[in-house]
């Protein structure tokens, strides 16, 4: 059996491909840096792993984002901050909650009601709100960003650099679940694993899970979904998230049970 740490398998292969938090030297640094302001590119923090996540407690839950991060976090803390371990605990202390309005509060609400069924059977009662943030991790598909575009969506180019990474990222991460959010997220794990099944939410076509195979022997339920904010003509339209939140937790449910 593989006695290494998830975390330090992940480690290993962020190090391998050279995109650490703290000695990032990506092989196409010059090439997005060319398209930030000058000054302001960034590499962005490692994924986060809870520790019930990688104990495995109740299924694997994985969400993967764009590139919508602000870099606010560069403020607080010193270049080369990011590390695995510094976001395993930056996100227990501080971002047990969040607004319901904001990604990370919606991201986390959605973690809840996914995971609410198996926690009744697993472990017997529910999670508390403060819980969920243990239970679940989360990558982001690009690994750079022009920080002075804050929250919003840097070049292409630089997201079609960057995205390579996150295939053979959640294969360390060993996911039972997956939930893509927002376009840029959802075209990095597009066809990158075998298709076995795929089924769209009744009347939402670009809404839709498939069973992908990860690995020989690891399946996992990828739930394609919108940006949790997403607004506008590609937004969300008015109860559908609540019908979206109650067609992917029966699906994992079926996924989960039927496996
Ligand atoms: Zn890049």
């Amino acid at each position: 059996m593989n006695s290494e740490s998830m975390l330090a398998r992940l480690d290993r292969y962020y190090h391998e491909q050279s995109i650490s938090a703290n000695d990032f030297k990506c092989k196409h640094l010059h090439a997005c840096r060319s398209v930030c302001k000058p000054g302001e590119m960034v590499s962005l923090p490692e994924a986060y792993v809870g520790p019930q996540y990688e104990a495995k407690t109740l299924p694997r839950l994985l969400f993967v984002s764009s590139d919508t991060n602000a870099a606010s976090w560069r403020k607080e803390y010193f270049t080369g901050w990011g590390s695995l371990m510094d976001i395993r605990e930056d996100k227990l202390q501080h971002h047990k909650r969040a607004p319901a309005n904001r990604h990370w509060g919606q991201t986390l609400n959605l973690a809840g009601a996914l995971l609410a069924p198996f926690a009744l059977k697993c472990l017997s009662k529910g999670i508390d709100q403060d819980k969920i943030v243990e239970y679940i991790a989360h990558a982001n598909s690009t690994r750079c960003k022009d920080s002075s575009i804050k929250k919003g969506e840097g070049k292409e180019k630089m997201y079609l650099n960057c995205r390579g990474y996150i295939k053979d990222e959640v294969v360390v991460m060993q996911p039972d679940i997956i939930v893509t959010q927002g376009v840029r997220a959802r075209g990095a794990l597009k066809d990158v694993f075998p298709v076995i099944q795929h089924i769209a939410m009744p009347g939402y076509p670009e809404t839709f899970w498939e069973i992908v195979q990860l690995e020989e022997s690891h399946r996992a339920l990828k739930i394609v979904a919108k940006h949790p904010c997403a607004r506008g003509e590609h937004g969300w339209k008015s109860g559908e998230k609540k019908q979206f939140i109650e067609w992917a937790t029966k699906s994992v449910q079926e996924f989960i049970l039927g496996a």
